[in-house]
């Protein structure tokens, strides 16, 4: 079974895109939502971020999401040790969730995915694109976040010219019905390749 890694800066579109490949039957794994429930689950995670952060970071088994969130915000550093501790975590999580898949292929999305080195791990990539402009306006209705948050986590991202050298495959996600039909055109191709090999 092959893995394939769906990525793309906030708003780009990655969970609608996620959405279309669920309709063709196809399981997606979302690795920033195993996040979350990991960090509420898992002893040794909450210890790792308590040390990190200290006490005010959980409320009995609860984390602080905002105290954590305002602590990286600004500070590069403290988000690549919180990284730290949630990936292998996730990693192991969606390896047994993987396990119990019978599909061709299976969905791997994450925000972050070259900036990590998850991609390595995947058989193919896909990165998911939109303009700028955008996916600002995209997160503002959204999410009701001030333009200058958002730019904010835009900049802990990796820019779109950088990921689109490495991703196997690029969405352009403009138009909904357009993306739908690069979901199926990508789709037949993966499903093509896993014949050939
Ligand atoms: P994040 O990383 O912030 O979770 P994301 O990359 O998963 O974002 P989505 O949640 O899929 O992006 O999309 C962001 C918002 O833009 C959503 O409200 C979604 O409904 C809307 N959206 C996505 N694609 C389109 C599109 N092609 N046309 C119109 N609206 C769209």
């Amino acid at each position: 079974m092959k893995i394939i890694g769906l990525t793309g800066g906030i708003g780009s579109g990655k969970t609608t895109v996620a959405g279309f490949f669920k309709e063709l039957g196809i399981p997606v794994y979302i690795a920033d939502e195993a996040g979350k429930r990991l960090m509420n689950t898992s002893a040794k995670i909450k210890e790792q971020i308590i040390e990190l952060f200290g006490e005010a970071s959980y409320s009995g088994d609860n984390p602080e999401r905002k105290f954590i969130a305002s602590k990286v915000f600004s500070d590069k550093d403290l988000l690549e040790k919180l990284n730290k501790i949630i990936h292998p975590a996730v990693e192991k999580d969606f390896k047994d969730w993987a396990k119990d898949q019978s599909s061709a292929y299976v969905i791997y999305e994450a925000a972050i995915l070259f900036e990590t080195g998850g991609y390595k791990k995947c058989d193919l990539s896909i990165l998911v694109t939109a303009p700028r402009d955008l996916r600002i306006k995209r997160l503002q209705k959204r999410d009701e976040s001030s333009r200058e948050e958002i730019q904010q986590r835009m900049d802990n991202q990796w820019i779109d010219e950088k990921k689109s050298e490495m991703a196997d495959f690029i969405i352009i996600n403009e138009d909904l019905t357009s993306t739908k039909q690069q979901v199926e055109h990508i789709h037949d191709k993966i499903l093509k390749a896993g014949k050939n090999s």
